[in-house]
């Protein structure tokens, strides 16, 4: 990887409240879906990092879970993620959805003692309300903290995207390639598989069991004619297992379904996906098993 005097680089976070568009946003900055998204709030768990290269210059997008007050464990872990992401990055945006302003206390907390970094204010999802309400809500925070800039972006159809790259490109200072050209994110595949399962997951449950569960990728094999891949579904309680697999096998079948679709997608070949749901008593409320599942 060449280091010229000329080329620059530099880390953006990307943070706001569940649901926001933080992820969306940041896909479509890429041109490439590399963090799930649903219409479910907290769908985003870890740091995922997102690279747009071009001949002189990289940017490292980090998508984060959203900023909450943290109650269990796994939650406390996502709060960790966020604040590395923040203390990792030369420019942040606080994505605010425009039909959902209330920007908790604690992240301007956090903004407060920052220094040296871009802050810019993101107010997203501008298709679905008027120009004028779309000031208003800006008016108001810009109340609340001096932002850098302050830029209007719908995620889900691209208005206000090539500026928000532009005032990007504007901002990043020199610097060396950190990762190949080529990459595009950095974790291996495996990883996104158990994404892709959870995102369906996530789709298919309601109430608490999608955000009681995660996915452990026991096996991965790449065999010559398909992928074999045995995920196991880790649930928090013994009474989820039975929701899970629905009545004789039907609701797993379809996450089986569904998932296996979206990974032949993305692996472009044949998959052969093993579900197995197996209860962690309370793993979500357990720091070591937090941990343990990658989190
Ligand atoms: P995150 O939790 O902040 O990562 O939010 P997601 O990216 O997962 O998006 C949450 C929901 O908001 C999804 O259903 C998205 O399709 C939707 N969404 C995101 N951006 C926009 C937008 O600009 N306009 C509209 N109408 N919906 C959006
Ligand atoms: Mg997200």
């Amino acid at each position: 990887m060449e280091n010229t005097p000329e080329h620059r680089s530099g880390y953006v976070a990307i943070i706001g409240k569940p649901n926001a568009g933080k992820s969306t946003l940041m896909n479509r900055m890429l041109g490439n879906k590399v963090s799930i998204t649903t219409h479910k709030p907290q769908t985003t768990r870890h740091q995922i990092l997102g690279i747009h290269s071009e001949e002189d210059l990289q940017i490292i997008f980090l998508d984060t879970p959203g900023v909450i007050d943290p109650s269990y464990e796994l939650q406390k872990a996502m709060m960790k993620t966020v604040d590395r992401a923040r203390r990792d990055a030369d420019i942040i945006l606080l994505i605010v959805d425009v039909t959902d302003y209330n920007v908790p206390g604690r992240i301007f907390k956090m903004f407060s003692s920052m220094k040296n970094k871009e802050i810019f204010l993101i107010i997203n999802k501008i298709d679905k309300t008027s120009d004028q309400q779309c000031q208003a809500v800006a008016k108001e925070i810009q109340g609340k903290f001096d932002f850098d800039d302050t830029l209007f972006v719908s995620a889900l159809n691209g208005e206000g995207l090539q500026q928000l790259m532009d005032t990007i490109k504007e901002n990043i200072t020199s610097g060396p390639p950190f990762y190949p050209k080529d990459m595009l994110s950095e974790q291996p595949v495996r990883f996104f598989v158990a994404e892709m399962i959870r995102e369906q997951l996530f789709l298919l449950y309601h109430q608490e069991i999608p955000y009681s569960s995660t996915i452990d990728i026991v096996q991965y094999d790449e065999r010559d004619d398909l992928d074999y891949i045995s995920a196991d579904i880790i649930v928090n309680r013994e009474s989820q297992k039975g929701i899970l697999i629905g009545k004789g096998g039907k609701a797993i079948k379809k996450l089986g379904k569904s998932a296996r679709e979206v990974i032949q997608a993305f692996v472009d070949k044949k998959v052969y996906l093993d579900l197995h749901v197996k209860v962690r008593e309370k793993w979500r409320e357990n720091p070591s098993h937090v941990r343990h599942y990658g989190y």
